[in-house]
């Protein structure tokens, strides 16, 4: 379940996650998305990009990252 406002500055951004979503997968980069939506603050770019949905990503990205600093 999507959180209704942004924990940190109280702006409501329930209604934002599902055009987000459907944004970013139709191939839209995510800064792109977030300035369609009109989400400025990072505050809340960060509940829409570590909400629960996207941890996948970001944990083969993390694993990418480690792999290029072990190599040196
Ligand atoms: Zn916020």
């Amino acid at each position: 379940m999507y959180p209704i406002r942004c924990f940190t500055c109280g702006a409501p951004i329930g209604d934002k996650f599902e055009k987000f979503k459907k944004l970013v997968d139709s191939g839209m980069p995510v800064n792109k998305a977030f300035e369609e939506l009109r989400i400025t603050r990072y505050c809340c770019r960060r509940m829409l990009l570590t909400h629960v949905e996207y941890i996948d990503d970001i944990v083969e990205l993390d694993m990418l990252y480690m792999k290029k600093k072990y190599k040196r």
